[in-house]
């Protein structure tokens, strides 16, 4: 007997949204209608364990949609539970469910523009098939003994109607009639493009079944019928046991769903149990696509909760800087269809984050480790992501702290701090490094003379990123971290100091004609401990910033306020020493001039009037 209720205040109050909120991706009803139907069948699986009656005849558990282009009908069907006429009334039309309570409060609070988002987050998403039918009619059959169908209809305005069914196959079958600019929901095109994008991984066949399609001669053959072929695919890669995926099925997944290029560098398939439940594929890939090197680009991974797609591009599911790695997570911990809004402070997935940081730090760890060459082509192509965490991921740093690597003056290979460290030669007080534009540059740079003499490593910063954490490097395992061309390098023992200051003494007059002389261009003038070959070098306060940042900067057309540079003489070079000498005042100008011109060419810096230098160098050959 047919029986007229209305709808809660609450449920109405939605309803009306709902149909009126002007979302464009009124798609999304589909996806929230599959996913009631692979519940149900979830449910209807569960229970069959334990209760006999519920599925006796062994079903091929699925769900079937048939569209109906001429009627403008879509029904979603599916073999799983159903709904006994109690469970319908307390499902589709009271505010029992804690979902609805919460989404009537969230709507008292106005936010109606986020409808669509709302229905996600609170569970309620059977209405948001209104945005798309003007009347919905839901057929069911519970499953279980001494069950009778049930019908339950709508229009959406407020009231609903529930009477026998006619169903005599157990599970739902939910009716769309369509709104009339909505009718390519019941074409197939448009169907499987969605079963494609929002349920591929769905864990039952969802088939189609097209009404009258045949009679258009537009279907072909129409013989295999037998051999239906489901519209996803059914197979999350991820939720496979990792022992029997193949590396192959792997690399297909990072190629096509990914659009990843060639084979991954390390493949991460994780499965976590306990307090936090998700499982994730990430990917490390071999080199960054160029899409990372666009700024403002989106990035980030898919997520999936309970097999239904939620997005790609998720970028609270990873740090930044670790843009660079693809893949999917999957968790089941997260309300169904939670909106992108939600996920920025979302706990759950802060946790996963956190998680997948870790696992990511720790694979490139033991790759560093355990296949050094890998990390070196890793270093090579996507080392400055590690570096731009350094900077920003203060969580982690001490992590990324052991990943950094850098160029080293003894071979030009990749080295990292800690291997530095542990090859120091004796009486090595200080980790040394120096930032240049190239390598070459820096291999030549008189600031390394001493050092080089004494039979120091110095590890070079000559990426762009390495001069933005050049100034955040000042110890490692408390060792000091000096750079070669700033302040003191802690070179000179007692002895060493006693010859400097008799020297100072000795040079005081030069000194200070260098100083008169270069008055507006450097800061300061004195001896210099870093050098063997060279007359004189220039170097910096400790606090200065670096010429590479510097010129860096200036190239970005960015203000960078004036700074003077400190002159130093080698105070045991003979140019320095004949110069003493130098009577003519002229003369020793000239030469201050050219040596100065030297310090700056040798640190890739032009003299400050190159004309002059070159008239100099002219007169010198003649
Ligand atoms: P949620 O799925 O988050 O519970 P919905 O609004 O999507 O919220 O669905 C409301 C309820 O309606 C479900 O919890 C379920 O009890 C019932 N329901 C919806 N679709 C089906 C179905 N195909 N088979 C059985 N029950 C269903
Ligand atoms: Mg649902």
């Amino acid at each position: 007997m047919a029986k007229t209720c209305a709808f809660k205040a609450e449920i109405r109050q939605m309803l009306d949204l709902v149909i009126h909120s002007l979302y464009s991706k009124k798609e999304i009803f589909l996806r929230e209608l599959i996913s009631n139907a692979s519940d149900a069948i979830d449910r209807a699986k569960y229970l069959s364990l334990t209760d006999k009656t519920i599925a006796p005849e062994a079903p091929v558990w699925g769900i079937r949609l048939t569209a109906d282009a001429e009627a403008h009908t879509l029904t979603v069907e599916d073999n799983g539970l159903g709904m006994s006429a109690e469970e319908m009334e307390e499902a589709l039309g009271t505010i029992a469910k804690s979902g609805s309570k919460a989404f009537a409060e969230a709507l008292k609070e106005g936010k109606e523009t986020n409808i669509p988002e709302l229905i996600g987050k609170f569970g309620v998403g059977f209405y948001a098939a209104f945005m798309v039918a003007d009347s919905v009619t839901v057929d069911s059959l519970r499953r279980g003994e001494g069950q009778k169908p049930v019908r339950w209809m709508s229009a959406g305005d407020g009231e609903y109607t529930m009477d026998d069914g006619s169903r005599t196959q157990p599970g739902t079958a939910i009716t769309l009639h369509l709104r009339k600019d909505m009718e390519r929901f019941a074409e197939g095109w448009e169907l499987r493009d969605l079963v494609r994008r929002y349920s591929d991984f769905i864990a039952y066949p969802i088939c189609l079944t097209e009404i009258g399609k045949k009679k258009d001669g537009e279907s072909e053959g129409g013989k295999d019928k037998e051999e239906e072929k489901p519209l996803n695919t059914m197979t999350a890669l991820w939720k496979r046991p990792k022992n029997e995926v193949k590396p192959e099925e792997y690399e297909a997944f990072y190629r096509q769903t990914l659009h990843g290029l060639g084979e991954p560098m390390r493949t991460l398939h994780i499965a976590t149990e306990g307090t936090l439940e998700y499982r994730a594929l990430l990917f490390i890939p071999k080199s960054a696509g160029m899409e990372l090197m666009m700024p403002g680009n989106k990035h980030g991974l898919s997520l999936y909760v309970r097999n239904v797609f939620i997005g790609d591009e998720i970028e609270e599911l990873v740090p930044a800087w670790m843009r660079f790695i693809k893949g999917v997570v999957d968790s089941s911990d997260l309300p169904l269809n939670v909106s992108r809004e939600m996920l920025q402070d979302d706990a759950i997935i802060r946790k996963i984050r956190a998680d997948l940081t870790n696992r990511v730090l720790k694979a490139l760890a033991e790759m560093a480790k355990e296949k050094p060459e890998d990390y070196d082509a890793f270093t090579a192509n996507l080392g400055d992501f590690v570096k731009e965490g350094f900077h920003s991921d203060w969580e982690n740093r001490e992590k990324l702290t052991e990943l950094l690597r850098f160029r080293n003056l003894k071979d030009g290979k990749f080295t990292s701090l800690r291997a530095y460290k542990d090859a120091m030669a004796e009486g090595q007080k200080a980790i040394y490094m120096l930032t240049a534009d190239t390598l070459q540059s820096a291999q030549q740079s008189p600031c390394l003379e001493q050092l080089k003499a004494k039979g120091y490593d110095v590890l070079f910063l000559i990426s762009p990123v390495d001069q933005f954490i050049a100034s955040e490097l000042y110890e490692y395992d408390k060792t000091p971290i000096v750079f070669a061309d700033k302040g003191d390098l802690k070179l000179e023992g007692e002895d060493a100091k006693k010859e400097l200051e008799a020297a100072e003494k000795e040079l005081k007059p030069l000194t200070e004609a260098f100083a008169k002389h270069l008055e507006k261009t450097v800061k300061e003038v004195r001896l210099s401990t870093r050098l063997t070959d060279s007359p004189c070098c220039l170097v910096q306060d400790p606090t200065a910033l670096n010429p590479a940042m510097r010129r860096m900067m200036e190239a970005m057309g960015q203000e960078v306020p004036e700074e003077k540079r400190i002159l130093e003489l080698n105070p045991s070079h003979t140019l320095i020493k004949s110069l003493l000498a130098e009577t003519d005042e002229a003369k020793r100008d000239d030469a201050i001039d050219l040596l100065y011109g030297q310090a700056c060419l040798a640190e890739g810096t032009l003299p400050p009037d190159p004309a002059h230098f070159n008239r100099l160098v002219a007169g010198l050959m003649r």
